[in-house]
């Protein structure tokens, strides 16, 4: 049996449809890895410096390598800040555009690094978000990964992106809308009441630690999907403090075991939200990342409607995802 399902911390809706998974082909096979210590064509890779822009900056390394992380323009940027800002950012495409090289192996993923190299990550993505934030005229930054060709990922070296508007887009403004009505009607922020909820009733909680709860959501739109919430109210990532950027790196890790365990290590999209925080929006909006494996394709009802169809039931996901380590 279908259920209508709508997320109390944005608005929007999916359709939990389990009857779905029994058709022939539903789900993706996972891909299998190829493993590759150094290749010579990847502009990430050490020694391939020529191939990239120049560089942003490094977190610098003891070891021969020198570096654990490092950021570059995009070379084939979305949009563009390389004249300055100008007066009408809109018209003339303005914005920016970089890529995060999450680690010098060409083979690792995250869950493979060592614990401070991860912490070192978490602390590129902090300061490059604040960073772009701080940019004249932007409005909202993305920051994200695309793990995976399934799920957009061009290059197969760990990298992420991110990427500043000089405007907020129209999703993260209405989910933003969506709950600053909630915090009106209930005064309270609705990401956090539902974090209570979540952690009492721990049906969909995958995983709990002192500053963030790792679990399925309610609405999920993807089967396996999953959200990290800081259980501290801080409207965006920008604010999270030091402990929460040092607990945040095994956590993260730790969802993507979880999922390679549970659903044979799909490609997937792990997006930082909400990416802005508008003027008196600050008490209804509630930082997250969510981690969104590709294991269905949109088709046209999803196009049309914006509603998701998730073929299995979070409770479900949580259950096996809780299992998986
Ligand atoms: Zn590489
Ligand atoms: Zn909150």
């Amino acid at each position: 049996m279908s259920e209508f399902r709508q997320d109390a911390t944005n608005g929007r809706w999916a359709i939990i449809a389990p009857d779905r998974g029994k058709r022939p082909h539903a789900g993706k096979a996972a891909g299998k890895r190829e493993r590759v210590d150094v290749d010579p064509a990847c502009p990430f890779c050490p020694g391939n410096e020529g191939m990239l822009p120049p560089i942003i900056e490094e977190t610098p390394s003891a070891d021969a390598v020198g570096w654990l992380t490092r950021v570059v323009p995009n070379k084939y940027p979305i949009l563009s800040d390389a004249d300055g800002p100008p007066t009408d950012p809109l018209a003339s495409g303005y914005g920016h555009h970089e890529v995060i090289v999450e680690t010098p192996q060409h083979d690792a993923d995250l869950p493979d690094l060592p614990e401070q190299d991860m912490a070192a990550l978490v602390e590129t993505w902090h300061r490059r978000y604040c960073a772009a934030l701080a940019l004249p005229g932007i409005r909202s930054v993305q920051l994200f990964r695309n793990h995976g060709r399934g799920a957009g990922a061009s290059q197969g070296h760990s990298h992420s992106q991110l990427v500043a508007l000089p405007l907020v887009p129209p999703r993260v403004a209405s989910a933003l809308a969506w709950a600053s009505g909630r915090h009106e009607d209930q005064q309270a922020c609705a990401t956090c009441a539902e974090l209570d909820r979540e952690v009492e009733a721990g049906t969909r909680l995958v995983e709990l630690t002192q500053c963030f709860a790792l679990l399925a959501p309610f609405a999920a739109g993807s089967p396996f999907e999953q959200w990290i919430v800081p259980r501290c109210h801080r409207p965006c990532f920008s604010q999270a403090d030091a402990q929460e950027r040092a607990a945040l790196a095994p956590l993260l890790q730790s969802a993507l075991r979880r999922l390679a365990s549970a659903a044979g290590a799909p490609a997937c999209n792990v997006v930082f939200e909400p990416g802005a925080v508008p003027d008196n929006t600050e008490r209804a909006a509630h930082w997250s990342i969510r981690i969104v494996p590709d294991l269905t394709t949109p088709g046209g009802f999803e196009l049309i409607s914006g509603i998701s169809v998730n073929p299995l039931r979070p409770e479900d996901c949580a259950r096996q995802l809780r299992e998986a380590l």
